[in-house]
């Protein structure tokens, strides 16, 4: 581990916001012609690469959209804050970057019934009178905006993301640049033992518990799908229901995401080193019942939230392959038994006579393949830092 008191990190923030009718009326213009601008340029990029086999880029789309500015039908253009239509042009750069890479599917046309997005670039030399934390945000055309400061973030954003979700609600995010002071070392190490009952119990005795109340979200989202499978697309009560579902999704995440957050946070503090078993193993009865409580989506927050808060923190994250048998050995004395069916959760070792909880033991072998175990669940189990996910 790096010796350091403090570390310089970018945090994110974002901030839902109440605009008046008339800023309603200028991001609806906004978010619509930054949705033309996408649209138009990923039509005119697919052209150019199917008829001339020719790679265009945003550049190559703003020097169109300087000369269409000057020509009558499209004067409308310059209602739009420019900057806000040239960032749209690099998120296109990005998400085609992003696509050749393979991390991402083909760019796809935006409608309005979409999660739409205009950002805007604050100007450093200015900054003072347009943005202070926790205090006020105005922004090109649109003046002051009326924010729900939820947090005094530090620093200043070079960059302002404008977002209009499908439920209609608006939100602010962005950047900033931040001093992190580490967390008191930690010399223990623990093991991270991915459950039914509890979602995380550590080689410590931790238990997380089961966030029940997702599953009450969960549900009330899935009937709110099916009701709106049963209306005719497009008719005035399915665009109704259509928000119905969109705030239902809005709140399975959010409760989600406060929950992970607060589990990961309780992790890192705990220890200076955290095992982890690897995720990607499917059709594994724990992670299908893990899925079913936290999502898919969950199991990689968590890894994600996870591998960047040890990096800010200092602490040292590794997973181990799942293949190790690490519910059916006994932590104490190695035994390993020959059956170790789901719901047995207490058991004692008929080798050393120790009792065991089923989900500590796992737990502390886990630790035990990263901190050099015993040569036969080393044989079976590798250990390798863990990939930090962006
Ligand atoms: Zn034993």
């Amino acid at each position: 581990m790096t010796e350091r008191d403090s570390t310089t990190i970018q945090r994110s923030y974002k901030f839902r916001f109440y605009p008046t009718s008339v800023q309603r009326q200028q991001l609806a213009m906004e978010l619509g012609h930054a949705r033309w601008v996408w649209n138009t340029c990923l039509a005119w990029r697919g052209r150019q690469y199917r008829l001339h086999d020719k790679h265009v880029g945003g550049v190559d789309f703003s020097r169109q959209l300087t000369f269409l500015k000057g020509l009558g039908p499209y004067a409308w253009l310059k209602e739009a804050s420019a900057t806000c239509l040239i960032q749209k042009l690099r998120d296109q750069d990005t998400a085609f970057r992003n696509f050749f890479a393979g991390r991402a599917k083909y760019p796809r046309f935006k409608k309005r019934t979409h999660t739409q997005s205009i950002r805007y670039q604050l100007d450093q030399r200015q900054v003072a009178g347009r943005y202070r934390a926790g205090e006020f945000l105005k922004l090109p055309k649109l003046g002051a905006l009326k924010l729900m400061w939820s947090r005094r973030p530090q620093g200043v954003p070079k960059m302002v993301t404008v977002t209009q979700d499908g439920a209609g609600r608006y939100f602010v995010s962005f950047m900033c640049e931040e001093t992190l002071q580490s967390l008191p070392r930690k010399p223990n190490g623990i093991g991270v033992d991915l459950g039914i009952s509890d979602v995380v119990v550590t080689s410590e005795g931790w238990k997380s518990g089961n966030p029940r109340h997702l599953k009450t979200h969960a549900r009330q989202l899935r009937k709110a799908q099916r009701r709106l499978s049963r209306k005719r697309k497009g008719s005035v009560r399915w665009h109704h229901q259509r928000i119905r579902v969109a705030k239902a999704h809005a709140r399975v995440s959010n409760t989600r995401q406060d929950w992970l957050h607060k589990l990961t946070t309780t992790l890192i503090r705990q220890a200076g080193l955290i095992a982890l078993e690897t995720l990607n193993v499917r059709g594994m009865m724990a992670n299908r019942c893990i899925a079913k409580a936290l999502g898919d989506v969950g199991m990689h927050e968590l890894k994600r939230q996870l591998a960047y808060k040890a990096q800010w923190y200092g602490r040292e994250l590794v997973q181990v392959d799942r293949w190790a048998p690490t519910s059916k050995t006994c932590s104490e004395c190695g035994a390993v038994q020959k059956a170790m069916p789901l719901k047995v959760r207490q058991w004692t070792c008929p080798d050393c006579q120790t009792a065991h909880d089923r989900d500590i033991n796992a737990a502390k072998n886990i630790l035990r393949l990263t901190t050099g175990g015993r040569p036969e669940s080393h044989a079976r189990g590798g250990v390798h830092p863990l990939e930090v996910v962006a």
